[in-house]
């Protein structure tokens, strides 16, 4: 049911937390890579459109069969959204940095005009799928990158 929104919850597995693009790669690798996707975005966030402060987020999508995870996209995120992305951390963050999570509440809310309702249902959804995708170990497929920094290096011509 609540598929259609515009911003969403999307809990990386617990079992799967060290398993991302960021980690993997040098810092200089990975901020030459996230100018890309904040160029490529417009230096906006790709989900609402504002500009400010921006971080690059890995969209996966889960094989729950196979049990892979594929890196489908990066894209622009702003804080708040990027936030929301990660809610499971965000309430880590929130104690810790006084983020409001009640800011992310309304913003989730507005993005997505929707009710509060529909963020309770949404994110409880979300948190069911994270319990179930944590029971496993998950294989990353990473080929989505590796097109990217070759059309990168390509395109730079160095
Ligand atoms: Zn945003």
């Amino acid at each position: 049911m609540t598929e259609k929104l515009k911003l969403t919850i999307e809990l990386v597995p617990a079992s799967s937390w060290y398993n991302n693009l960021r980690s993997l790669l040098k810092k200089e690798m990975w901020d030459n890579l996230r100018k890309t996707v904040y160029a490529k975005c417009n230096y906006k966030c790709a989900i609402c459109n504002s500009k400010g402060k921006l971080h690059c987020h890995e969209i996966w999508k889960y094989n729950d069969k196979k049990h892979i995870q594929k890196l489908v996209d990066l894209v622009a995120l702003c804080t708040k959204c990027h936030w929301i992305k990660h809610i499971g951390l965000a309430g880590i963050h929130t104690s810790q940095e006084r983020l409001s999570f009640e800011k992310l509440v309304k913003h989730f809310m507005k993005v997505n005009d929707c009710d509060r309702t529909t963020f309770e249902k949404h994110k409880s959804e979300a948190f069911k799928k994270w319990e179930e995708r944590s029971r496993y170990e998950w294989t990353m497929d990473l080929s989505v990158y590796k097109n990217i920094e070759k059309h990168r290096t390509l395109g730079n011509g160095d």
